[in-house]
């Protein structure tokens, strides 16, 4: 299947009548943080930033992969397969190496790359480079994997080449990915569903704090335990609860003492999966202004109960709660740093940035970044 996407002028150089061109796009997630661990749902979009390879079977015993944006090289002997540890091209030699683990053993490739995801800012390079890697490679050599062995194989590329225990979220959407739709995954079964975002004259931007604190990743296990605790507690009178995802509040309520932390992490993960199924039935009527309300929503529980945020993050998300201009907004992605999401009227988006870069920089001392997206097709032949 080809799509209409162009081959970016940086990778020109690279196509020739034997080779293929893969796309495969960064993501953003609309609603549904810290959900995937609960048994939870996600509700994540592919986006028009996106990692581009370019792919050729060679003779020469190696894969030759070469990047645009680093300007740099690497043959490795296809004999000697193993994580490269903080080098772009571990995450390609993950996939090969996931290949090769179902009996597949690749044989040897050339393979450029060129990418306009920025880097770490939460919008899953990572998961873009790895997919449009286990995409191209599947076409090439005609594996015949289907699109949700691609994003396993992406999934645990990551785990196991870059050391990121991540979910499946970030490769499931870049593969799965359809313009103009988000998708509700349940991280449960695996099963989704495409739900419109007609977004009426506003536009996503999301806004870079330009930290990210060290916290994230103790905290993140904290909180991971915090809710296997809620969960224990509930347990005891309901023991058909596996997980948050079969909570209610009237259960929350009745089995953790309002006064114990444990409370308000499992009160903001029950509240947050209502506010995603509702939220998608927002999106249905094409109710956008409602759908924002809930994100506002969804940053005060991550802020104030779930404790993932951090300074920088609520200043950008208490600036445009004030705006009436942006009807939806709050932080993305794991907390204590990275990205903020914003449903921002489309005229309204540069003055709003103009006005904040100052104060940011005033008050946080930090230079940030935004990015305006839009939501587009996920992998794809180009
Ligand atoms: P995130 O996934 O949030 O963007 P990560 O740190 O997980 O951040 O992944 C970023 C890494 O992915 C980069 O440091 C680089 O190694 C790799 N990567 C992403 N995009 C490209 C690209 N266009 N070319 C080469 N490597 C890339
Ligand atoms: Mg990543």
């Amino acid at each position: 299947m080809e799509s209409g996407y162009p081959v970016p002028v940086e990778l020109a150089p690279y196509v020739n009548s034997n080779s293929i061109v893969v796309r495969s796009p960064g993501r953003i997630n609309l609603i549904g943080e810290h959900l995937d661990y609960n048994s939870g749902f996600v509700l994540p979009a592919a986006i028009d930033k996106a990692v581009y390879v370019v792919v050729e079977k060679q003779d020469p015993p190696f894969y030759s992969l070469h990047s645009v944006d680093f300007n740099e090289t690497a043959d490795i002997p296809v004999a000697d397969v193993k994580p490269a540890f903080g080098h772009w091209y571990t995450y390609i030699l993950g996939v090969v190496a996931q290949f090769n683990a179902t009996g597949r053993s690749v044989p040897p490739f050339k393979m450029a790359v060129y990418g306009d995801v920025p880097l770490g800012a939460g919008l899953s390079s990572s998961a873009a480079i790895e997919s449009a890697a286990a995409f191209s490679i599947n076409e090439l050599f005609g594996y015949g994997s289907d699109r949700l062995q691609l994003v396993k194989m992406a999934q645990l590329a990551e785990h196991e080449y870059a050391g990121v225990k991540c979910g499946i979220m970030d490769m499931f959407a870049s593969v799965f990915g359809k313009k103009g739709q988000v998708i509700r995954l349940d991280c449960r079964s695996l099963e989704y569903a495409y739900f419109p975002l007609d977004l009426q004259g506003y536009e996503i931007v999301l806004i870079d704090t330009q930290v990210k604190h060290s916290l994230a990743s103790s905290e993140y296990n904290v909180r991971r335990e915090q809710c296997e605790a809620g969960v224990a507690m509930i347990q005891k009178k309901y023991p058909a609860v596996q997980s948050l995802r079969d909570a209610t509040m009237a259960m929350v309520n009745e089995c953790i003492p309002q006064d114990d932390i444990i409370y308000l992490r499992c009160k903001y993960v029950v509240e947050e999966i209502e506010r995603l199924v509702t939220g998608c039935a927002d999106l249905e009527r094409g109710d956008v202004a409602a759908f924002g309300r809930k994100m506002y929503r969804t940053h005060e529980g991550l802020s104030k109960e779930y404790g993932v945020s951090c300074k920088e993050l609520d200043y950008l998300a208490d600036f445009v709660a004030a705006h009436p201009e942006v009807i939806g907004a709050r932080m993305m992605g794991g907390g204590f740093g990275g990205c903020t999401i914003n449903i921002i009227k489309k005229e309204a988006v540069e003055p709003l940035i103009n006005e904040l870069l100052p104060l940011y920089k005033r008050d946080m001392g930090l230079e940030l970044k935004y990015y305006r997206v839009n939501i587009e097709e996920g992998t794809s032949r180009i």
